[in-house]
């Protein structure tokens, strides 16, 4: 039975691996992602139903366009075909090695397709982010927009405390979350109403190559009389006292949800009667879990991002970009803050890996964080529980050792 599964989820990998070709190329592009159909970049002859066949469809036209004889990159039948089998390894995972999250029961696709769902569309998410990133060093913010949705709307939908891969949390967790979450709307609409200044307007620093070459190229599309190859103005040189100065916006930013986050718990540990209205509230399963979700998404954004604001005031450079804190946030709103805050930790372990794969290979390459991230995150969903095992005497027992204080009880434990 397992078999027909693995076939049939390798094929839809590979058709979505097909699509995310499409969203890498066009996304950052600001092009549609429907319109115009594939087509040839050469001869821009429209590509027949039986070409866009995955993997297959390059094979048999032996990499060349049908039309015009030129050369269609291998990238496309690879990237399909790693999203055919990253689709058939979380299947494996799941449903065969009973890895992934803790769970007092046997997993199987007929009970649980939702989590099987969650799990192959945020590797998508990351694959297609990680590509862009490599390629652009951005992560449009599309991408984690579309995770924080998905996680939110689907953690209300399916979360019971007892479903594997559930974000339910306590009562007072649930207090924390909605009160950061008003803090985090009060940001955001003063940073869109223009209320508070936000950091870098003029644009981030650039790197000192990238700022010669845009130079350089400003310089001879001005010779030529054109449009140079960039948008905006080039930002002007920061000094390291600049760049730390510039945070006080990104620490104002988080200060609201902090306040907010903190002063609701005060209250429910400070007025009985609220705290009784607000348990049962809480009892409802749809809101614990989407108050569970909005939770891990601003706990999964606020490591990385509070570790963007001291390292940048550490070392007087930007370090970590807010891509970085975007998707870290949709991660968490799918996997919980625990997944995402461990993820984040792991990182630069597969920085080094990937380091010393290239000192081997001779291709030495600058990396952007997302592609690391990524590969932490995809890591961590598969060793999750051992994991969390592992840590609970002590990272997660001082997370319990908090809880108990903040709630009184050790429930809760389960969506961090
Ligand atoms: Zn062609």
């Amino acid at each position: 039975m397992h078999l027909i599964y693995i076939i049939f989820f390798f094929a839809l990998g590979a058709c979505v691996g097909s699509f995310l070709n499409v969203v890498v190329w066009r996304l950052p592009r600001g092009e549609s992602l429907v319109t115009p159909p594939s087509h040839c970049p050469k001869c821009n002859h429209r590509l027949a139903w039986f070409d866009n066949i995955p993997v297959f469809g390059w094979i048999a036209l032996g990499g060349k366009c049908r039309y015009c004889r030129s050369p269609i990159s291998a990238r496309y039948p690879i990237v399909e075909a790693i999203t055919g089998f990253l689709f058939v390894l979380y299947y494996v995972v799941l449903f065969i090695w009973q890895m992934g999250p803790c769970a007092s029961r046997d997993l199987t696709i007929q009970q649980d397709w939702p989590l099987y769902g969650l799990y192959v569309f945020t590797i998508a998410c990351l694959l297609g982010a990680s590509l862009i990133d490599a390629e652009l060093f951005i992560i449009p913010q599309q991408i984690p927009i579309l995770m924080t949705i998905v996680g939110l709307l689907v953690h209300t939908i399916i979360d019971r405390p007892a479903l594997p891969g559930s974000l339910n949390v306590s009562a007072r967790a649930a207090g924390l979350s909605a009160g950061a979450a008003i803090g985090l709307l009060i940001s955001l609409l003063a940073r869109w109403q223009g209320w508070v200044k936000i950091s870098f307007p003029e644009g981030e620093p650039l790197l000192e190559i990238d700022r010669q070459m845009m130079l350089e190229e400003e310089e001879k599309a001005k010779r030529e009389g054109r449009a140079p190859e960039f948008d905006g103005p080039i930002p002007p040189p920061y000094t390291s006292a600049q760049i730390r100065a510039e945070m006080r916006h990104e620490m104002y930013f988080l200060m609201p949800p902090l306040l907010l986050g903190g002063l609701f718990v005060i209250a429910l540990m400070k007025v009985p009667a609220l705290d009784h209205t607000w348990a049962h509230w809480m009892s409802y399963d749809w809101i614990n879990g989407l108050l569970g979700a909005l939770l891990g998404g601003m706990i999964g954004g606020f490591v990385v991002w509070l570790t963007r604001i001291l390292g940048t005031i550490g070392f007087g450079r930007v370090a970590m970009g807010l891509g970085d804190v975007d998707l870290m946030f949709g991660v968490g709103a799918i996997l919980g803050g625990a997944t995402a805050t461990i993820a984040f930790f792991l990182a630069p372990f597969f920085g080094i890996l990937i380091a010393i794969y290239m000192l081997i290979t001779g291709k030495r390459r600058e990396l952007p964080y997302g592609p690391y991230l990524s590969m932490a995150t995809a890591f961590v969903m598969i060793f999750y529980c051992p994991i969390a095992m592992y840590l609970k005497p002590g990272m997660l027992g001082l997370v319990s050792l908090i809880n108990h204080w903040i709630t009184g009880n050790d429930g809760g434990l389960s969506g961090l």
